[in-house]
This record gives C-alpha cells, structure tokens and sequence, in this order.
C-alpha cells in the first residue's frame, strides 16, 4: 500500500496554487482592471485570449476537483488503488500525478 500521507501536502500546496490560479483568471475574465472602450481589433484579440484562458481555467479546476477526490481518498484509505481496476498505481506515477485515480493501464 502506497505511503498516501506523504502525499497529502503536496496535494494541498498544489490545491493552493490552482485555486490562486482560477482565482487570477477569473479576474483576467472580467476585465476588472481593463478600460470599457476598445476598438474591434481590441475587442477581437481579447476573445481569442478568453477562449484560452477559459480553457486554462476549466483544465484548473478539473485538476483541483481531482486533487479533492484524491484527498478523499487519502482520508478513506483508498489512495493509490486504481478507481477502475483496484490494483496499486506506480509509485513513480503517483510520485509525478499524486492525483492520479487510474493506473496507467486504465488511463489510457
Ligand atoms: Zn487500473
């Protein structure tokens, strides 16, 4: 059985440093700090930076939501076990993606 406690700090600082991320690009989004007036190109520049960061975004909190499950797992005991198939991911993998919830089989 892998070593889930070790695991759990970085998990949070991870968990930290996304959260802070979202929380940035959100702002970005709103345009908070911009001027109201710009002119089409302006405007047609910053859509193509929304679409990005929108993605950014989504890609961030899909990763914050699978850090949460994999400190569930910490707390249940079931971290390190394969969601799909149950047998004990690669330490390697877990020391690369701690929140990893699928062996490498499975992810594929
Ligand atoms: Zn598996």
């Amino acid at each position: 059985m892998a070593n889930s406690a070790k695991y759990k700090a970085p998990l949070m600082a991870l968990r930290a440093s996304l959260t802070q991320r979202v929380n940035a690009i959100s702002k970005d989004l709103h345009h908070e700090d911009e001027a109201i007036e710009k002119d089409f190109a302006e405007q047609a520049t910053q859509l193509e930076n929304d679409e990005v960061l929108n993605s950014l975004n989504d890609e961030a909190k899909s990763t914050v939501m699978q850090i949460d499950k994999a400190l569930l797992r910490i707390n249940d005991g079931h971290f390190g076990r394969c969601s799909a198939c149950g047998i004990e991911i690669d330490k390697q993998r877990l020391d690369a993606v701690p929140y990893a919830e699928f062996c490498i089989e499975c992810a594929e």
